[in-house]
């Protein structure tokens, strides 16, 4: 799904969205930033993974390779059989909009201190050797750089438990694997993300009240000031 708008057009913003539930507050969470960037003036393409019944288990196949033999360097694989350009369509086509995009938006509701296993498959696959990074090419340098992505997560707990003092820990560190280990590892700069705490003790007022706070920071993303990360250059070539 790949909109053209015909206002301003400054972004290409590219929604990943791991929901099961087409009630759920995360699909109205993806809905009114589909709507609030279309009306202002981006182009919007989602990845509904459910309702694409995406495959999020990389195996051999991906590669054409229906074998499981030589599995032991999966990203030597990926490597060479991308020169090849026998990486799987779904990876190619899913590929294709992360090129397109400059800002990432992953919309999920946070399982077990995570993302839900559909989207971490749709990474694996996705985020492949040599398309998203390589040897020397992470981080600052990842294949990706130049773009910029945000988490949109909902939670099942209560803002006061992931603080530094909370039962769940911080935030932050929960989220750490998915901002720099995906994210910043194949080049985006990272923008803090927007949470809705506990979506589903609130009645519908405080709802909306989060919809309008998220449809109020989409509209101003370019002024959010990405998360700071070391660089490559902070670093000797044996990354001491
Ligand atoms: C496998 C699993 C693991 C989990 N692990 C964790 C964990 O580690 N940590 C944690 O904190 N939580 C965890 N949870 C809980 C989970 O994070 C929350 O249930 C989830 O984030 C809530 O978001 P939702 O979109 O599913 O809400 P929903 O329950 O789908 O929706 C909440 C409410 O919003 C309403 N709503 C829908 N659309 C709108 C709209 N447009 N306007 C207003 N209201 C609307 C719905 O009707 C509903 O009443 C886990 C849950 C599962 C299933």
């Amino acid at each position: 799904l790949l909109i053209e708008n015909n206002g301003e057009s400054d972004m290409n913003v590219f929604i990943v969205y791991a929901h099961p539930d087409v009630k759920s507050f995360n699909y109205a969470l993806k809905d009114v930033a589909f709507e609030s960037l279309t009306d202002a003036g981006h182009r919007v393409t989602i990845s509904d993974l459910y309702a694409m019944d995406f495959n999020p288990v990389l195996t051999p196949r991906d590669y054409n390779q229906p074998t499981i033999e030589n599995q032991e360097n999966i990203q030597d694989q990926q490597d060479e059989l991308r020169e090849d350009d026998t990486l799987a369509e779904d990876i190619l086509i899913e590929q294709e909009k992360l090129k397109w995009c400059d800002f990432l938006i992953l919309q999920f509701p946070l399982w077990w201190f995570s993302m839900p296993a559909i989207m971490k498959g749709w990474v694996d696959r996705v985020f492949a050797m040599d398309f998203a990074y390589t040897k020397g090419q992470w981080y600052n340098e990842g294949m990706l750089q130049g773009r910029k992505a945000m988490l949109s997560v909902t939670t099942g707990g209560a803002q006061h438990m992931f603080t530094n003092t909370g039962i769940h820990g911080p935030i932050d560190d929960i989220l750490f694997h998915i901002h720099h280990g995906m994210l910043y590892y194949v080049g985006f700069q990272v923008l803090p993300p927007f949470i809705v705490w506990q979506p589903g003790r609130f009645p519908d007022v405080e709802r909306k009240k989060y919809i309008e706070e998220y449809r109020q920071r989409l509209l101003r993303l370019e002024t959010i000031k990405p998360i700071f990360y070391p660089r490559l250059e902070d670093f000797d070539d044996n990354y001491h």
